[in-house]
């Protein structure tokens, strides 16, 4: 039995895997293309390229480059949760990190600033946002699903959750080091201070600030906000608003090309001016590929929002490893390693594709071959004209075209 074969047998029946006669039906085959100990099958199922690898994967090891958020450990709070994937959960993710949040109508992701960017994509719901920039004139708006908010390096800024039902995002930091549990918040600054040198800096009585919490809120309950204009016009003063926008309708912009197969909208500096991470945002109907690329100026960071797909990664050294991923899942992929995302389900998958860089840049394979003199290639492949004169010219994005 092929290794392909062998591997589509058990995947489409990992549960059936403990059965005498299927056992046996293997062993017949192959007696390698078997495990009879212990085994999750649950999980075996998720992960089908994992437990039976395709034959093109190499033996030689490649570092992990999958965790899924339903591993990472959730901070509870009255008002919200959060759960963070991190260069400590996933060591090659070295560039950036991912922090999932949830609020409820009212709750606030109390007023901080950290050290890094912080990009973000709503998921769900509606969310207020705040943030002053390095002028000192004040950012207040309204977040719905898909739209995004950058947040540079030291500007200060905070999220609540607006009703019906509040929000869900997700946080993409510009350092694989980077953790929600460590940045300068307010409650946790102004319980450090001594109460004489407030009552200086503020010009106020040290009575003033007597109830200020002794801990960290970091995710607190209270009242939902009123109306956006009022809050924007408060926060303005006399100063005036940011001319600056942190925010980005990302549905308000066609696709940046669409195919047969799908679609991607790449949103970086050259259209969201304020950020320095660039996203491509790409959906594969059923059947269809994201075509095979590298991308030469960073590590990618993925985020599986929905569907089921798989990668093969192609390290160097005869090195290769294939995954499977889908709805909550994190990726990684490092910088100019090639690679395919290819929908294994029967519904859109749609995922991030995230980079610790200005522009979004990607090679595609099909581009290059096509581009490069022919019979050079063919050298290489030992196949035929017919076969580069099918190549797609230019990239695709997307299979099919
Ligand atoms: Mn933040
Ligand atoms: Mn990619």
């Amino acid at each position: 039995m092929s290794a392909f074969t062998r591997r589509s047998f058990i995947g489409k029946n990992a549960v059936a895997i403990g059965s005498f006669a299927a056992l046996q039906k293997i062993a017949a085959a192959d007696r390698s293309g078997s495990d009879p100990g212990p085994a999750n099958t649950v999980l075996d199922g998720q992960n089908p390229d994992s437990i039976w690898p395709p034959g093109t994967d190499s033996k030689s090891l490649v570092q992990n480059f999958k965790y899924p958020f339903s591993f990472a450990n959730k901070r509870t709070y009255e008002g919200g949760w959060s759960r963070e994937v991190t260069v400590r959960e996933l060591p090659v993710s070295k560039t950036l990190a991912g922090v999932n949040m949830r609020l409820t109508a009212g709750g606030v992701r109390e007023l901080h600033w950290h050290t890094a960017g912080e990009w973000a994509i709503m998921l769900y719901g509606t969310a207020r946002i705040t943030a002053i920039d390095a002028d000192g004139k004040s950012f207040v708006a309204d977040v719905k699903k898909n739209d995004l908010w950058f947040f540079p390096s030291g500007i200060p800024h905070s999220i609540q959750g607006l009703n019906p039902d509040g929000c869900e995002f997700m946080l993409v930091f510009d350092d694989g080091e980077f953790s929600e549990s460590e940045t300068v918040l307010l409650s946790d600054a102004m319980a450090h201070l001594p109460p004489e040198v407030l009552a200086k800096n503020f010009a106020v009585g040290q009575e003033a600030f007597k109830n200020v919490p002794r801990e960290e809120l970091f995710i607190f309950q209270t009242d939902v906000p009123g109306g956006l204009e009022a809050d924007q016009k408060a926060a303005a003063g006399v100063r005036g608003k940011s001319p600056k926008n942190f925010a980005f309708r990302t549905m308000e912009m066609p696709p940046t090309r669409r195919t047969k197969g799908g679609e991607v909208r790449v949103v970086d500096s050259s259209n969201f001016k304020v950020s320095t991470t660039a996203m491509a945002m790409v959906t594969v109907h059923p059947g269809g590929l994201r075509e095979l690329h590298w991308h030469p100026n960073a590590d990618e960071w993925q985020y599986f929002i929905s569907g089921k797909g798989r990668m093969t990664a192609v390290a160097t050294g005869n090195k290769a490893r294939t995954m499977d991923f889908q709805e909550g899942d994190v990726g990684y992929v490092q910088k100019s390693l090639l690679h395919y995302i290819e929908n294994t389900g029967d519904t859109d998958l749609v995922f991030l594709e995230m980079f610790k860089a200005d522009r979004f840049q990607d090679f595609s394979f099909s581009e290059w071959l096509a581009h490069t003199p022919p019979e050079l290639v063919m050298a290489h492949l030992h196949t035929d004209k017919a076969t580069l004169d099918a190549v797609p010219r230019e990239a695709t994005v997307v299979m099919p075209v």
